[in-house]
């Protein structure tokens, strides 16, 4: 049998339930995820590889209309994983089943279109099925394939596992007929420090309510592997005002510490090896909206 891979981006709206997907599909957290909207801000690539295909995945930021000129990068980053892929995977949750047995699509059929230029074969998935009557879902599939020329539509239950192997499946029909780009062992390319990073924004997304956590970013210092010691890891919190920067701290340094431990214990068992984590808050001014600051960030 021909052997098949490419690239799939996952592609939706904020809190559909994309990150969960990949990490599910992957068996393995790869990108951060939480109950706040926009946790993902850049193309999270994971690689599923087995002997018929290789899918590598691009979860990309949720669809959102743009405030900051760090959301305009979370869109560079949408279209350019859009270009890079051989499909896209659109998801969609439970919330398109409105009240009264209303369903709500127009708003996803119209970011599809003004998304997929390049008219690229379009799966559509609808996530988060344990929330709805399962009779309720043949009228909404019905629906939706008339709205649009899917390629596909499968509902699933990110959460439960459920329907996952249905979306593998086809998945690889999409994908052209090519030998695998990457080891069968690796499942991103990116290094471990992006990871790091990220594990401790994720931290930072659950500890504190609505502001701080979208106007914080983490970057790596240092990342050093010491013979025969922990790795020392050290990263800077960057917020946007000194306030913000009291709050990240807290009492005492109290919400600090706090992070630092659980985001150390989240590295640790990631890497799966022990680590000395030293978090800094640092204040760069409105860097969300400055494009220098963000390109120094590396966005
Ligand atoms: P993303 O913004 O699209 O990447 O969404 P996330 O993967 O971060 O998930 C957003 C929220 O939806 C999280 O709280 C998930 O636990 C939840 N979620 C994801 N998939 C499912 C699902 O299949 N069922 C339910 N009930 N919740 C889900
Ligand atoms: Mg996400």
């Amino acid at each position: 049998m021909d052997y098949r891979a490419g690239y799939i981006a996952i592609t939706g709206r904020p809190n559909v339930g994309k990150s969960t997907l990949m990490n599910h599909l992957l068996n393995h957290k790869l990108s951060i995820t939480s109950p706040k909207p926009q946790t993902t801000r850049r193309s999270i690539m994971g690689i599923l590889s087995d002997q018929e295909a290789q899918i590598i995945f691009l979860d990309t930021p949720g669809i959102i209309e743009p405030k900051y000129h760090l959301h305009k990068a979370m869109i560079r980053q949408i279209q350019s994983s859009i270009v890079d892929a051989d499909a896209l995977l659109f998801m969609v949750d439970n919330t398109i089943f409105g009240a009264n047995g209303k369903v709500d699509f127009d708003r996803e059929i119209q970011s599809i279109k003004k998304y997929n230029t390049m008219h690229k074969p379009v799966i559509l998935v609808i996530n988060k099925i344990d929330l709805v009557v399962k009779r309720s879902l043949l009228p909404v599939i019905e629906a939706l394939d008339a709205a649009y020329p899917f390629k596909s539509i499968v509902p699933i239950s990110a959460k439960k596992k459920d329907g996952l192997k249905d979306l593998v499946s086809e998945l690889k029909n999409v994908l052209p007929i090519h030998h695998p780009f990457y080891d069968h062992e690796t499942l991103s390319e990116y290094p471990e420090r992006f990871f790091v990073a990220e594990l401790i924004r994720e931290q930072i997304f659950y500890y504190y309510k609505e502001e701080i956590p979208y106007s914080t970013e983490v970057q790596i210092a240092e990342f050093l592997e010491r013979e025969g010691r922990k790795d020392y890891i050290s990263a800077v919190i960057y917020t946007e005002r000194d306030s913000q920067k009291g709050i990240l701290i807290g009492r005492q340094g109290k919400a600090l510490k706090d992070i630092g431990t659980r985001a150390r214990r989240a590295i640790e068992n990631f890497l799966n090896r022990p680590v000395f984590l030293e978090l800094h808050v640092k204040v760069s001014k409105d860097w969300r909206k400055s494009d220098s600051k963000l390109r120094q960030l590396g966005y």
